[in-house]
C-alpha cells in the first residue's frame, strides 16, 4: 500500500510518515498543492492523505482538480479544527473522508483501512459490494449473508448510485437529476419516499448499513458500529 502525504507543516507529515512506515506503509511526502497534484495524478497511490491549507494550491483545489481528470483514489482530508465548516465543500469536491487536527494515530490508520477497503469492488460486471451487502444487477436483488430482497427498478438506481459513491454525500437534486432526468417533474419528496423504502429493506435484511440523512444536504451509506 502507498501512500501519499501533502501536508506543509514539515513536521507533522514526518510524523505521519514514520507512524505509516512503521505500520508497514510506503509514505511520501509533498509539502505544497501544485507538487502533490502531480505526485497524486501519476495514479500510484492507494490513498492521498490532502491538508486543505497548503501553499500553492489549496486542499480543495487539488481535489477538485484530481476529479476532474478522472482519478478515484481515496482522498482523506485533513483540517484544523476552526476548518470545520469546510466539511461540506470537501464532500462536494470528491473527499472520501475528513479527519480533524489534531487526530490519533488509531484513528488515522482505521481511516486509512477503512477507504482501502471501500473501494467497491465490481467482481463482475453484474455485482456491487459495499460493507456487508452485494446488490446484484440481472436480478435487481440486494443481499446480505443469506437474506436478499428484490428492488424496484428506482430503487436498484439509487442503491447503485449510494454504492458507487459509498460515504460521499449525495445531494438530493443529484439523486432526481440521476434517476428521474431532467425532464421530469419528480420533486424531492420522490426521493425521499425511495430513500424510506430503502431503509425499509434494509432493515429487513438486517444489514450494518444505514442511509443516513445530512440536513439540508443529502444522504450518504454508513455502516454501524465503525
Ligand atoms: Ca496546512
Amino acid at each position: 500500500m502507498r501512500v501519499l502525504i501533502v501536508e506543509d507543516e514539515v513536521r507533522l507529515a514526518a510524523t505521519v510518515q514514520d507512524l505509516l512506515e512503521l505500520n508497514g506503509y510506503t509514505a511520501d511526502v509533498c509539502h505544497d498543492g501544485e507538487s502533490g497534484l502531480d505526485n497524486a495524478l501519476t495514479g500510484i497511490y492507494d490513498v492521498v492523505l490532502l491538508d486543505v491549507m497548503l501553499p500553492k494550491l489549496d486542499g480543495f483545489s487539488v481535489l477538485r482538480r484530481l476529479r476532474a481528470e478522472g482519478s478515484a483514489t481515496p482522498v482523506l482530508m485533513l483540517t484544523a479544527r476552526s476548518e470545520v465548516t469546510d466539511k461540506v465543500e470537501g464532500l462536494d469536491c470528491g473527499a472520501d473522508y475528513y479527519l480533524t487536527k489534531p487526530f490519533e494515530p488509531r484513528e488515522l490508520l482505521a481511516c486509512i483501512r477503512a477507504l482501502t477497503r471501500r473501494q467497491p469492488e465490481i467482481r463482475s460486471t453484474d455485482a456491487m459490494e459495499y460493507s456487508d451487502l452485494r446488490l446484484e444487477k440481472s436480478s435487481f436483488t440486494l443481499f446480505c449473508g443469506q437474506r436478499s430482497v428484490r428492488l424496484s427498478r428506482k430503487e436498484y438506481d439509487m442503491m447503485e448510485l449510494l454504492m458507487l459513491n459509498r460515504e460521499l454525500v449525495l445531494t438530493k437534486e443529484t439523486l432526481l437529476l440521476k434517476i428521474w432526468g431532467y425532464e421530469s417533474d419528480a420533486e424531492d419528496n420522490n426521493v425521499e419516499v425511495y430513500i424510506s423504502f430503502l431503509r425499509r429493506k434494509l432493515t429487513h435484511l438486517h444489514s450494518r448499513v444505514r442511509i443516513r440523512t445530512i440536513r439540508m444536504v443529502g444522504y450518504c451509506l454508513e455502516t454501524a458500529g465503525e
